[in-house]
């Protein structure tokens, strides 16, 4: 007999939420904004500068053991420095990697003034339709002030910028997208007491929009219409990996693909399972039953 699938994910989400690193709750405080001449480090990319020549007079700029940041907004800025490093922490022990050694900070610009980014965003040849981006060693993010701005969004921006710091190179999108999807509804579920389902339902894909295997882990720019598909399955891939295996194992998997090896061979030599068994199993586990009268 066959368990309602959606039984099955409550039990795994349970069982997952014991098994995680708790996520810490860090009491607000006022943020011990520092000098920028007082920054430890104070080496940014041209587009860094291009930043902070903008406004010059509004930023202002904190530094924690992981990360410096810049934000023009005390809110905005404390969220941040609130939250970055407990999400680094969280990675850390996820991965088992936690004196993993950093070769220097990375900086994190919190734009609240809109025209300052519009005007950073023309200056610097971006789309006009970019809320946030990273070039790995920097994150730079437009949050709405005085909002109640998504947490998600901002856990999912901070992730890409810490995931490369425990990285030798880049990953496939999917693997880059699925990880910060996941691990973003994973840090606000254990801040509501590791519930999930207080935040969202894991949705599942119907058969039709499904994207085979070899497609999802080979594209490398969001295809277009399918943008939403391939986000959320390659969170649920992601999902998968960790939930249903050692999460270190996921780890070297991300670790070896950084280093240049292929999905399907990082898969073989780590989970000892083929891209076709595998693909069959994870679509079970993926795809939205059909409800048979
Ligand atoms: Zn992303």
């Amino acid at each position: 007999m066959r368990l309602p699938k959606i039984i099955v994910i409550v039990v795994i989400l349970t069982l997952a939420t014991l098994y995680y690193p708790r996520m810490p709750h860090p009491a607000a405080a006022d943020i011990p904004t520092v000098e920028w001449a007082r920054l430890s480090e104070k080496e940014i990319s041209p587009q860094g500068r291009l930043a902070l020549s903008l406004d010059e007079k509004a930023w202002r700029h904190a530094e924690t053991r992981h990360f410096i940041y810049h934000f023009q907004n005390l809110e905005e800025g404390e969220t941040i420095y609130i939250n970055a490093e407990a999400y680094y922490k969280w990675i850390a022990e996820l991965f088992g990697a936690e004196e993993y050694i950093w070769l220097k900070k990375s900086h994190l610009f919190v734009f609240t003034d809109e025209k300052t980014w519009n005007d950073f965003k023309t200056r610097g040849n971006l789309s006009t339709e970019l809320t946030a981006f990273t070039t790995g060693w920097e994150l730079f993010l437009y949050r709405k002030p005085y909002r109640l701005a998504p947490k998600k969004s901002l856990a999912h921006e901070i992730m890409h910028i810490i995931m490369f710091r425990f990285l030798n190179g880049p990953v496939p999108l999917f693997l880059e997208e699925g990880f910060a999807e996941f691990v973003s509804y994973r840090v606000l579920a254990l801040e509501t007491e590791g519930d999930e389902y207080r935040i969202r339902i894991v949705e599942l894909i119907p058969e039709e929009k499904f994207m085979p295997l070899k497609e999802l882990t080979e594209t490398s720019t969001y295809p277009k219409g399918k943008v939403e598909t391939f986000y959320r399955e390659s969170e649920l891939l992601v999902r998968f990996l960790i939930l249903n295996y050692d999460s270190k194992k996921f780890y070297a998997l991300l670790r070896d693909v950084s280093k240049g090896k292929s999905f399907e061979k990082a898969l073989n030599d780590i989970y000892d399972i083929d891209f076709e068994t595998f693909e069959k199993k994870f679509k079970d586990y993926a795809v939205l039953s059909r409800i048979l009268h």
